[in-house]
């Protein structure tokens, strides 16, 4: 029998690729950078299914260069702010996505971000190995006590929830905004409560995003936002980098309407090496790395795989983001 014909855009963990190469006859590209759009556009020519990743434009010029055997796009992220999922819908192309399994992974990692910031853990780490610890100092790199401080959660979805539910363990006073969910009965059981967008910029000492990238939260954390604030503010970003305004978020580290901020996520990425937040001493960046764990990776590379064969068989993905495609007539 002839296998499917499937490109992979990147070298995902093994528990995955394993069952992609045991399915498909797959093409997989094995740089560590992203394929450039030349190569993406030529290897996916007759593909029957493509994995893709959060690195990889997938518009309506790729889905049209893959030809119409294309069945099946699967995205190894939870996040899918990568493909026109409108265009793919139309085109009747299953999406998949691999939500749940890094929902504690992703905020555990943004819970280590806040605590870092909060307590200046790189900034202390960078002091020592400059030779700059001479002494036990009363007001050596004081940070803000996390105990106790109003934690404002911007997304009260998965991720969203589960920061909360660490901010629980830290006695900290929960306040959430969310549009699309304000009346959520976990929100009780810890406490948390739902405000407006105004309330959590301005009573909380934490602010956390972790909205999806959409128009309406392009930007969300801009300007006006950042001024209203607290001074003594730490933002924490896990979730897309251009929900935070680069250029606000730079006027606002050095302008003193905010504290600190410690980023998973920028607006480009990589972030440029000349970008002037890369001067600043009070914030953190890491290299979107936030379901990083190995086991996570290893879930999200099954998760993955399995959408992929699903949608090569003409079988429902088990992780599908636009399952409108199944009730096309
Ligand atoms: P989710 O869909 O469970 O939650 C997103 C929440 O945001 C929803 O409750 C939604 O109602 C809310 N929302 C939508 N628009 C909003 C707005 N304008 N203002 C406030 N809230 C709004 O998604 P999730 O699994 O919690 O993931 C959230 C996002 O985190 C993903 O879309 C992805 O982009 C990002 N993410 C990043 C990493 C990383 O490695 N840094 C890992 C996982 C997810």
């Amino acid at each position: 029998m002839t296998k499917p014909k499937v490109f992979v855009t990147r070298i995902i963990p093994d528990a995955g690729i394993d069952m992609v190469l045991d399915y498909c006859d797959a093409a997989v590209w094995q740089e560590e950078l992203p394929p450039p759009r030349s190569e993406l556009i030529s290897n996916v020519k007759g593909i029957d299914g493509l994995l893709c990743l959060l690195t990889d434009q997938i518009d309506a010029e790729l889905m049209e260069a893959a030809g119409s055997g294309l069945k099946v796009i699967s995205n190894h992220a939870v996040g899918f702010d990568n493909v026109d999922v409108a265009e793919a819908t139309r085109r009747r192309i299953p999406v998949g996505n691999t939500p749940g399994v890094l929902t504690d992974t992703t905020a555990d990692f943004a819970f280590a971000l806040l605590m870092a910031a909060a307590r200046r853990v790189v900034e202390a780490d960078r002091y020592t190995r400059a030779g700059r610890w001479k002494t036990w100092g009363p007001k050596v790199l004081l940070g803000q006590d996390v105990s106790g401080a109003t934690l404002g959660i911007i997304g009260f979805g998965r991720i969203g929830k589960g920061m909360a539910k660490r901010a629980a363990g830290f006695d900290m006073r929960v306040l959430f905004y969310d549009p699309f969910c304000s009346d959520d009965p976990y929100a009780q059981e810890i406490g948390a409560k739902s405000v407006d967008l105004e309330t959590v910029l301005s009573q909380a000492d934490f602010i956390s995003v972790h909205t999806p990238l959409l128009d309406d939260t392009h930007h969300l954390i801009n300007d006006e936002a950042f001024d209203r604030m607290k001074q003594t503010a730490i933002l924490i970003n896990t979730s897309r980098g251009p929900v935070v305004d680069p250029d606000a978020l730079y006027r606002a580290l050095t302008g003193g309407s905010i504290a600190a901020a410690a980023l998973d996520v920028t607006d480009p990425e990589p972030i440029p090496k000349d970008s002037p937040l890369l001067t600043l001493e009070n914030l953190i960046i890491a290299p979107h790395i936030a379901s990083g764990s190995v086991a996570t990776r290893d879930k999200m590379a099954t998760m993955a795989a399995a959408n992929l064969i699903a949608g090569l068989k003409g079988e429902r993905l088990p992780y599908c983001v636009n399952p409108e495609v199944y009730n096309q007539s």
